[in-house]
């Protein structure tokens, strides 16, 4: 049951059990309409109320300023790195990428389909890490600057961005996997998206950011499901049909999320990924997290058991055993992953470590 379990996946993920039961308390009757948030009219006045307290808590929850539209979008965050180019560039098609990881990637690779990207670090090997702002490339009249916050399959998480030097660049960023985990500074973006089946809801919707004077200078070519305008225009911000049960779904964590504070949320963040990299790094190389330590993820901890690929095989198979479930790595790299999302009770890590302690001992 789910009392008995610990998820450990990368997204979609744990959700809080309290938003669960919330969401099966109202199923069949929301508030009193008698009929389920499925079956409603996203242009009802019952799910306006549902999106504008979504986006309302949001915003008291992160600081978002009123000179930033947030939208609740469709089609991930993969859809949402294809659509900014279109959205941000004009006659001046020059963007600056800095990729480290697979994710940063992707995101590099749509970007060069519109325009002329420049690579603001050399292809990294590995991804574990960031090569130092010294080292860097900056085409000074870009149209922005584009980055991943936390890079989720290769748990690379930025800690000290160097926003001061970049202040003259437009910073574009993905949060798909840390966004309502830490308190955003958020004069220093322009826009800022995520797949939000992370922290903050299920799959399917994609939260935007963005700062209103960069709405409406789409390229001619950009599709309108794709343009921020249309969005931003349309009544409740919708376009067309939004994802109506996913957005329900995000407001419910997002009212709990306020109701815990983002302070303890980053609290708890930080405790339970210090207590998961103090094991491994204590393990003399039986479990390795490939990381360079300043750019460790609080979130997702990929790691590998004896580099055996075996025995990462049986890890995952007795972990799932003791409840300990989801922990095997991305498909591109490999070995476990323990993602530590806000929904991921202390306990849970805790039991994790102890597993890890007897897993050591079965099988030196
Ligand atoms: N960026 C990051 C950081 C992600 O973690 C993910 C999904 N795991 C994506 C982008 C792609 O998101 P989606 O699958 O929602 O398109």
């Amino acid at each position: 049951t789910q009392d008995e379990i610990y998820n450990f996946s990368a997204g979609p993920c744990c959700l809080p059990k309290e938003v669960l039961k919330k969401a099966q308390e109202e199923l069949l009757d929301w508030n009193g309409t008698g009929i389920s948030v499925m079956e409603m009219s996203h242009r009802s006045k019952a799910f306006k109320d549902i999106t504008g307290k979504a986006e309302k808590d949001l915003r008291t929850l992160m600081n978002i300023p009123d000179n930033y539209h947030v939208l609740f979008l469709q089609g991930g965050a993969s859809l949402q790195y294809s659509a900014i180019p279109f959205n941000l560039l004009d006659d001046n098609k020059k963007m600056n990428y800095l990729v480290t990881g697979f994710w940063g990637a992707g995101a590099f690779r749509n970007a060069k389909k519109v325009g002329d990207v420049t690579e603001v670090i050399k292809p990294l090997e590995t991804y574990n890490g960031c090569t130092d702002f010294s080292e860097w490339t900056i085409d000074k009249d870009a149209k922005y600057f584009h980055f991943c916050d936390n890079e989720t399959v290769d748990g690379v998480e930025f800690h000290n961005f160097p926003y001061e030097e970049l202040k003259d660049q437009l910073l574009v960023c993905d949060m798909s996997s840390n966004l309502c985990s830490r308190s955003v500074d958020w004069n220093r973006y322009g826009l800022v998206y995520a797949g939000a089946q992370k922290n903050v809801g299920p799959a399917g919707v994609t939260i935007v950011i963005v700062r209103d004077d960069l709405v409406g200078k789409q390229l001619d070519i950009t599709p309108d499901v794709m343009n921020y305008k249309k969005h931003v225009d349309s009544p409740g911000h919708c376009y067309n049909t939004p994802c109506c049960w996913s957005i329900y779904m995000a407001g419910l964590n997002i009212e709990y999320m306020l109701k815990k504070g983002l302070d303890k949320i980053e609290e708890e963040a930080q405790t339970k990924s210090s207590m998961l990299y103090d094991y491994i790094d204590g393990t003399e190389g039986y479990y390795v997290n490939p990381v360079d330590p300043a750019y460790r993820s609080r979130i997702n901890i990929p790691f590998r058991v004896k580099s055996d690929e075996k025995l990462e095989e049986k890890f995952v198979e007795e972990a799932k055993k003791e409840g300990l479930v989801q922990l095997k790595g991305h498909v591109s790299v490999g070995g476990i992953r323990a993602s530590i999302y806000n929904a991921m009770p202390i306990e849970g890590v805790k039991k994790l470590v102890s597993f890890m302690e007897k897993f050591k001992e079965e099988n030196p």
